[in-house]
């Protein structure tokens, strides 16, 4: 079987190139048997063209072909300075030959002031005729054997004599006659046909891809190979998105539709003989001959990440919008506008808004417009109609996305608009072929290149955007922040863009619509931030900001302990946010919104994320979700809850007296600001109470029940200096405790328990030597686990459960996880 390599102008640029060529050639010949196809070095054509022009205005045209005339002989000249056996003298004397005919030619096109079709094509075909010239020789001289295929015999075409259609199954049978010399290397010039008459026509500009595609098909080739100058098939303009990817597999079908839409890959006309055929084509790079190029096949397959192939678009795009009050009369106005536009040959993009079934919308290339301005005046309506009915617009573009059969279009089209919105850009109207797997946008032209950028960005870079609410920046808030600014290079790498919009803590907003730079949100808040003094109006203000939800991936963090803010949760879910909190007054507010809320969240397809509300940062609730997730049942929990706690009660393990141990901790910020708060057991009791209800017992907080840690009251009226005295009358007490424990090799925790039937209780427990909360200390959390599946030895998650890099890694965790 034999393989086809057809080689672009850029790739016969000059000397240095086409030398490239001949050892690519070379090289794929040594291995199987090819048939090369060659266009003219880049530019030859566009000049005979140009001559031909000027001639016929009776101006200067011998310059354009004495440029011609130098560049071959350059290119000669060059060669034969690499190799001695390259016949130069006869290749010169065939470009000279070519020159004359050529100045020949062009004279009498002068005199007669126009240029039959005819001769036309035979002028511009000099191009290639030379290039193959040359080729063949540089094999020759090194010693192999061609074979040139003139297309003029055999490849059998009709249509225009300048954009004409190859008759494959004449042509096959012409070339099957062909007396091919076997081990030569065969050779065609592109572009050239020739009609019944055997006279030489054109196959269209940028035909020798075609005249690639036809001789695949004429000779059953294995594959078609178009080398040209980039990599392979791009997924956009690399002349507006430079980091523009290849793509590596495409179907023939997607082909079309890229070059339909404006692309500026393979003619329609390139593919439809491969296809017929189901013969692969690659197109690779002349410059890179080791990259694999894109494989054009019948069915590409696309990896399941790679779910759109391209961005196209054309600019000059103008509009028509027809009105009509009556359904019925507007479709059978559509059709007839078809019909009349079939006929004239012009191709649209048309579509019929389906809101109120009341307007046609055609858009169709700027050229066009005056054509069809006159077909609707004059055929379809009657002036005044016209002016009545119809408005037009002009400097559209039409951007359009290819991609895979399994992609979810409505989604993606709501997820393009929201997006494209955001960023003030306006879509005119959106087109979505279903069965194409096209969706287009209409937009204002000098819009294009930005939405092009953009949404190559989102689509095709698969850049993952989280835009941020910020709502308190304590300890955590800030250190979130923080952390974020940190690991944005690595988020970057991983592709995801994490924005922040709004920051706000309790008496101050501040919001930037087209993001805060997160290295100085600090300035930005204290410039920038504006001040409300009630709280209330702080709520309002930010509800209404986020009403406006244009964004993509929207997240609403709540770093505060406001419970203000977490009645809010229910209005932020709505608006289309995801919530994310580690504040633990919704959780521990009542259970008709707890269920509610979730529920919300599932129906609006939003997450609410509150992993940090237990044990900081720690895998607590994603554990347990598992275990509900997965059959297995929790029929006992024990866990130390406090960080503050656990460092005292180590410490008092370790001889130190509870005032002491207090007064530490209290230091080294493990407890609340005022330490009765963390005495008095209700911290614990709102973890413990949101592990209950995440393992599925229907609890509300005072069914926890708290035994008090200090065997008699204290003075809440005291402040902490005050409080400091007044617990040193417990040291004896604990001591004791500690003591006796010890005797029996035991250790005094404070810990939450949760029974088989929900009952939550939380004490001074003595645990024993076996007991994984044995040796918790230094603030650390310990939760065991006991299940159908745990047990004897339950899962234990053991680490530090408070601090705010430990939470605020949590937070960002769920942060993560809303994508
Ligand atoms: N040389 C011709 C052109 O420039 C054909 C080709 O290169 O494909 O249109």
């Amino acid at each position: 079987m034999i393989n086809v390599l057809k080689f672009g102008g850029t790739s016969l640029s000059n000397s240095k190139n086409i030398l490239l060529v001949s050892k690519i050639i070379i090289k794929k010949f040594k291995k199987k048997k090819i048939a090369v196809v060659l266009s003219a070095p880049a530019n030859i054509t566009n000049i005979l063209e140009k001559s031909i022009e000027l001639a016929i205005q009776k101006k200067n045209y011998k310059k354009e072909i004495q440029k011609i005339h130098e560049k071959f002989y350059k290119i000669v000249e060059e060669i034969s300075l690499t190799n001695e056996n390259f016949l130069l003298k006869k290749v010169k004397s065939k470009i000279n030959q070519e020159m004359k005919f050529l100045q020949k030619m062009l004279k009498s096109i002068y005199f007669l002031n126009k240029c039959p079709k005819k001769i036309f094509a035979i002028i511009v075909s000099k191009g290639e005729i030379l290039s193959t010239k040359i080729m063949e020789n540089i094999l020759i001289s090194k010693n192999y054997n061609t074979f040139i295929i003139n297309p003029i015999k055999n490849l059998i075409s009709n249509g225009d004599a300048l954009d004409s259609y190859v008759n494959i199954h004449d042509s096959k049978k012409n070339i099957k006659k062909l007396n091919i010399v076997k081990k030569s290397i065969i050779l065609m010039p592109g572009f050239i046909g020739g009609n019944y008459k055997k006279e030489l026509v054109l196959l269209g500009r940028n035909g020798s891809d075609y005249s690639a595609a036809v001789l695949s098909a004429c000779l059953k080739a294995k594959s078609c190979e178009i080398w040209t100058d980039v990599d392979g098939i791009l997924t956009c303009d690399p002349k507006i998105v430079p980091n523009a990817k290849i793509i590596s597999n495409i179907s023939y079908n997607q082909i079309i539709n890229l070059s339909n839409l404006g692309a500026k890959v393979l003619h329609p006309k390139t593919i439809s003989p491969l296809k017929k055929l189901n013969i692969p084509c690659y197109v690779k790079n002349t410059f890179n001959e080791s990259k694999r190029g894109t494989k054009i096949v019948k069915n590409s397959k696309q990896k399941k990440n790679k779910n759109y192939s391209s961005i196209t678009y054309i600019k000059n795009i103008c509009s028509f919008s027809i009105k009509s009050k009556n359904t019925k009369k507007i479709n059978k106005v559509y059709k007839k506008i078809l019909n009349k536009l079939k006929n004239q040959k012009i191709y649209f993009f048309s579509s019929i808004k389906t809101i109120n079934q009341k307007y046609i919308n055609l858009y169709i290339e700027k050229k066009y417009y005056k054509k069809i301005k006159y077909i609707l005046k004059k055929k379809i309506f009657k002036q005044e109609n016209y002016k009545k009915k119809i408005k037009t617009k002009k400097k559209l573009s039409i951007i359009s996305l290819i991609h895979s059969k399994n992609s979810q279009k409505n989604k993606l089209s709501n997820h393009i608009q929201k997006f494209l919105n955001r960023y003030k850009i306006k879509i005119i109207n959106v087109i979505s072929n279903q069965s194409k797997n096209i969706i287009s946008f209409i937009i204002n032209s000098k819009n294009t290149n930005k939405t092009i950028k953009l949404l190559h960005k989102i689509l095709l870079n698969k850049v993952k955007t989280i835009e941020i609410f910020l709502l308190g920046i304590g300890g955590i808030g800030k250190t979130l922040l923080k952390q974020i600014s940190q690991e944005k290079r690595n988020l970057k790498k991983r592709n995801l863009a994490l924005k922040i919009f709004l920051i706000a803590n309790s008496k101050k907003i501040l919001f930037n619509k087209k993001s805060i730079k997160i290295e100085s949100w600090k300035k930005e808040f204290l410039n920038n931030g504006k001040t409300y003094p009630q709280q209330e109006e702080l709520i309002k203000k930010i509800s209404k900001i986020i009403k406006k939800n244009n964004y993509i991936n929207p997240v609403i963090i709540d770093c505060t302990s406001s419970k203000a803010i977490s009645k809010q949760y229910f209005n932020y879910i709505k608006n289309r946010y995801h919530v994310i909190t580690s504040n633990k007054k919704f959780n521990t507010g009542n259970l008709k919104n707890y269920k509610k809320i979730r529920k919300l969240a599932c129906k609006m397809n939003k997450k609410f994320l509150y992993e940090t509300n237990v044990g900081g940062g720690l895998p607590i609730i994603q554990t347990i979700k598992n275990f509900v997730k997965t059959g297995d049942k929790i029929s006992y929990f024990k866990g130390i809850l406090s960080g503050s706690l656990s460092f005292i009660f180590g410490k008092l393990e370790e001889g130190m007296l509870f005032s002491e141990a207090i007064q530490q901790a209290h230091q080294k910020g493990f407890t609340e600001p005022d330490p009765r708060e963390d005495l008095s057991g209700l911290d614990v009791a709102r973890k413990l109470l949101i592990i209950a209800r995440e393992i599925g017992h229907s609890l509300e907080l005072q069914d926890i029940q708290i035994q008090k840690i200090l065997p008699k009251k204290i003075n809440k009226k005291n402040n902490v200096n005050e409080f400091f005295q007044e617990i040193k009358k417990f040291d004896e007490y604990f001591l004791n405790q500690i003591d006796s424990a010890k005797k029996n090799e035991k250790k005094i925790k404070f810990i939450g328990t949760i029974n088989q039937n929900g009952i939550c209780k939380i004490k001074l427990s003595k645990i024993n030597k076996n007991d994984p909360l044995y040796n918790v200390k230094d603030g650390e959390n310990a939760l065991s686990f006991y299940s159908k599946y745990y047990q004897p030895i339950p899962l234990v998650i053991k680490g530090y459960g408070a601090g705010k890099e430990v939470t605020a890694s949590g937070v960002f965790s769920d942060l993560l996880n809303t994508i």
